[in-house]
């Protein structure tokens, strides 16, 4: 990189930014990432509180499947730079990582602090200039870019820019998605966000809800119309939460955009068939109150017996002793949600810059040299590691396709640390 080099302006410091800009300070570009708040990475930091999940070990079909409607339009982004690509990247930073049980990727240590740690440090030493409590606010008339910053307004004018604005949850780490007026307003379409990976209300009986609030539901099938899952949820005070409702999140979404509510239905012992279960449940009974015969011949945690008990009373003969009914009420749970709770706590948004606003290289069509990458782009994915890998994989195609702009050649691979900038040109 030398001083002579063409100007690329990354704005905003989350994974999908910080990324673009490794990439194009590896093509030789000098690198200026412009960031609102007075840290870069903060979602990506409490990203890490419950773990951080950078990626999944799902082959790569079922990978971008978790993607529903967007998967096309990121499968070459994702492939280009897919999850192995991620880990060698994330293990050339000096992260130990490993495959949980269920396939997701994580850092040994869990957080995210060692990694952008080390990830800022390369990036300084790269030539990359961060400078922080810079909020883009527009263009001025000759088309520069306009921050506004504690000494006043500053101007940028670069040969490439990449947005990488985020989504707008959790607002008050950054993204706060007011990107979208300034983008509206030179017409670009945007599809409105919309909380994703986010609990639903149910107005449960108070008794149940202090009782329960905060019990996982355990190894339980969810469906939402022709969408189930498998996995856990969570009783939460205001409603439902958990994995596996966050991965019907779109179905039970596009319910609500019909009527005021959708209905779930739970299978409490998605392990056995109705006939099995309703075998276990046959089984004498003697002088167990019905609520430990649940317990112990149909295996039911008391949240589960719970739930059950809540979709009414049984018809016909007492349920107890009528297995069949029994059992096919534990594996057919009725339950209406309401709405989502607020997207300011989802734990990402659904909704962003439409796809056809972009070209096949992230590059805008209304704003030829400007490129988009990360959350902000209009697609969502449930939790598992899927949202940081496209993230990270927009970010470097973005940063990619700049770099090409500016006439500079991306480097082929991230696993090996760049050259140290003791090989680079230093002039002033
Ligand atoms: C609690 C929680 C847990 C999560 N856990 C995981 C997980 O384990 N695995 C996973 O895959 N995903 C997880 N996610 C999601 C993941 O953190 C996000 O999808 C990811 O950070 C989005 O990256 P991004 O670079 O697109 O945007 P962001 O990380 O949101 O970064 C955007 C940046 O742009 C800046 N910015 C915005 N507007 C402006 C402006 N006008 N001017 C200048 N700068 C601006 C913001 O301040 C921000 O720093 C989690 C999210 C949350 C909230």
């Amino acid at each position: 990189m030398t001083s002579s080099a063409p100007l690329a302006l990354v704005i905003g410091a989350g994974p999908a930014g910080l990324m673009a800009a490794e990439i194009l300070a590896r093509a030789g570009a000098r690198v200026l990432v412009a960031e609102r708040m007075a840290s870069p990475g903060r979602k990506l930091l409490i990203a890490g509180r419950g773990g951080l999940n950078l990626t999944h070990t799902d082959p790569e079909e079922r990978f971008l499947s978790r993607y529903g409607a967007a998967a096309k339009a990121l499968a070459p982004a994702v492939r280009a730079f897919p999850p192995e690509a991620l880990t060698e990247w994330a293990e050339g930073l000096g992260q130990k990582l490993f495959v949980g049980s269920s396939g997701r990727v994580f850092p040994e240590e869990m957080k995210a602090s060692p990694l952008l740690r080390a990830w800022l440090k390369r990036l300084g030493d790269l030539g990359v200039e961060l400078r922080l409590r810079r909020r883009w606010t527009g263009w001025t008339p000759e088309g520069a870019w306009l921050f506004e910053t504690p000494e006043g307004p500053e101007e940028i004018a670069a040969e490439a820019a990449v947005l990488a604005l985020g989504g707008a949850s959790w607002p008050h780490l950054g993204p706060d998605g007011a990107w979208t007026e300034l983008l509206a307003a030179k017409g670009a379409a945007i599809t409105p966000f919309s909380a994703a990976n986010s609990g639903f209300h149910v107005a449960w009986p108070e008794d149940f809800a202090a009782r329960f609030a905060g019990t996982p539901l355990k190894r339980v099938a969810i469906a939402c119309g022709a969408a189930r899952v498998m996995g856990e949820a969570m009783i939460d005070r205001r409603g439902i939460e958990g994995g596996a409702i966050y991965a019907l999140g779109p179905a039970i979404r596009a319910e609500l955009a019909l009527r005021e509510t959708a209905e779930i239905r739970l299978d409490l012992r998605p392990d056995l068939s109705l006939g099995a279960l309703a075998e276990r449940l046959a089984a004498p009974r003697g002088k167990r109150s019905l609520s430990t015969h649940l317990e112990k011949a149909g295996g039911l945690a008391p949240v589960a017996r719970a739930l059950a008990r809540l979709a009414g009373p049984f018809e016909g003969e007492d349920p107890a002793n009528n297995p069949k009914a029994l059992a096919a009420r534990i594996k057919d749970v009725p339950l209406t949600l309401g709405a989502a709770f607020p997207l300011e706590r989802a734990i990402s948004s659904a909704g962003g810059l439409r796809w056809s606003e972009l070209t096949p290289d992230f590059e805008t069509r209304r704003l030829p040299g400007v490129f988009f990458a990360g959350e902000m782009l209009d697609w969502e994915a449930p939790t598992g590691g899927y949202l940081l890998q496209a993230c990270f994989a927009t970010g470097a195609a973005a940063g990619r396709a700049a770099a090409k702009r500016l006439g500079l050649t991306p480097p082929e691979d991230l696993a090996s640390p760049p050259n140290s900038l003791d090989s680079q040109d230093h002039a002033p």
